[in-house]
């Protein structure tokens, strides 16, 4: 069955990205809250179509880290894409409160687990690994969303935000300037892992925007300079899981089944994580300074 809006109850705004609103919705004949996200695009009839076939294929992305797809549909110049409502938000929000070293590893076999699926099963490139598009909600589940599928709908988004809290590997800045699109592989996302996960343990971006004048010297400093580091209040062991992630050489970088393997998450395996509690306890952070998270877009 396809899902249309005359179906939905619009709720809440949840948030809003560079592309477009994201809000909770009510879907009425199955009683399920998903979250309905919106994406103006200035397109004919034919392409909007094309758009909404190719995300078609997120039916068969279903796994335990991947947020799930209800259905996608235009009206007018919008595309309308239905998913699984996830009850606390992003990790961008969450991270205020800081998080022990128990839950950065959950967090991080969560979302290699994730990845590993799209890349192995769906042959899927995420592109787009940021805390912003990881979810969580109040179980303590860690799930993935916003991965690239539709070819359309990425040309249609004017690539306007490249800049401040870019997340990008340096062989992909590198090769937009050069206008050499062919750059992207799947280590580009182990980049944007690793500095995620960064972002999440020390609950700010980790390369000091104020210390650059402006976009380009902050590029110029992910391509020229040293890579991040996880702070020395963690431990060598996910330090240095950290440190095989954002290794600048592509070709170098850890891949999915090395991260795995690396004794931080071979760690994380069998340990009891009380999650639940980390995800109560960081809401209330959350929403106790809703200013200081506020997040400029
Ligand atoms: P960008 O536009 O660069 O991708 P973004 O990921 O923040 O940034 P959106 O994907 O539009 O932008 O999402 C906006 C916000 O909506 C997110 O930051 C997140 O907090 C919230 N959100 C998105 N999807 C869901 C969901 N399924 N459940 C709950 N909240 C969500
Ligand atoms: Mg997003």
């Amino acid at each position: 069955f396809a899902i249309n809006m005359t179906q939905l109850q619009l709720d809440e705004e949840l948030g809003k990205g560079n592309y477009g609103t994201v809000k909770k919705v009510l879907h009425k004949p199955t009683n399920v809250a998903m979250a309905m996200k919106e994406i103006r695009l200035e397109l004919d009839e034919a392409k909007l179509k094309a758009i909404i076939m190719e995300l078609d294929v997120l039916h068969r992305a279903s796994g335990p880290e991947i947020v799930e797809f209800y259905g996608a549909f235009f009206i007018e110049s919008c595309v309308y894409y239905c998913m699984e409502y996830m009850d606390a938000g992003s990790l961008d929000k969450l991270q205020g409160a800081g998080v022990q070293e128990d839950v950065l590893a959950r967090i991080a076999a969560s979302m290699v687990r994730g990845l590993k699926y799209l890349k192995d099963d769906l042959q899927i490139i995420h592109r787009d690994v940021k805390p912003t598009n990881v979810l969580v909600n109040r179980k303590g589940q860690i799930k993935l969303c916003d991965f690239g599928v539709s070819g359309q709908l990425e040309k249609s988004l004017a690539k306007t935000n490249i800049g401040c809290q870019s997340y990008m590997a340096p062989e992909r800045i590198k090769g937009e300037s050069q206008n050499n699109l062919g750059t992207y592989t799947v280590s580009s996302d182990v980049w944007s892992l690793g500095l995620s996960v960064i972002e999440i343990a020390i609950g700010k971006y980790p390369y000091p925007p104020e210390m650059y004048s402006n976009v380009f010297a902050q590029l110029t400093a992910i391509v020229n300079g040293d890579p991040p580091e996880l702070p020395e209040q963690f431990s060598d062991v996910a330090r240095s899981w950290v440190t095989r992630c954002l290794v600048k050489q592509p070709e170098s970088r850890a891949t999915y089944q090395e991260l795995q393997q690396h004794p931080f998450l071979v760690a994380d395996i069998n340990r009891d994580v009380d999650m639940v509690g980390w995800v109560a306890s960081a809401i209330a952070h959350r929403d106790s300074a809703p200013v200081k998270n506020a997040r400029s877009v």
